[in-house]
């Protein structure tokens, strides 16, 4: 997993989130380019919620992937969600909600060798 630093805080603490930072709202230009390369989707499911807004989504292909959304996952994705993910363009869809995460890390799945 990466040691990647935890991003910044939503701006305003004190109100909604009006960020388009990496991670924070959906920009339309982020839309945009998840309608045009919906081959970048992967299914999965949502494991373990973590401290400060991470979610372990386990891809139903194998492997599986860390992420971060300033809100965190209890309420749009809670464990045993099924969701998708867009790794190019910090993406997780749950339902009809579409999240933008950062991925923290990632592992691929396990090979069993007989
Ligand atoms: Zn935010």
């Amino acid at each position: 997993m990466s040691t990647f630093p935890f991003p910044a805080p939503c701006t305003p603490a004190d109100g909604p989130c009006r960020s388009y930072r990496p991670r924070h709202l959906v920009h339309m230009i982020q839309a945009k380019y998840l309608r045009l390369t919906p081959d970048g989707w992967r299914d999965g499911i949502v494991g373990e919620l973590g401290p400060r807004g991470t979610a372990v989504v386990h891809y139903l292909a194998g492997g599986r992937v860390t992420v971060w959304n300033h809100h965190g996952f209890a309420v749009a994705a809670p464990a045993g969600s099924p969701v998708r993910i867009h790794e190019r363009y910090h993406a997780l869809q749950s339902g009809r909600a579409v999240l933008c995460v950062q991925v923290l890390g990632r592992a691929a799945a396990q090979v069993t060798v007989p």
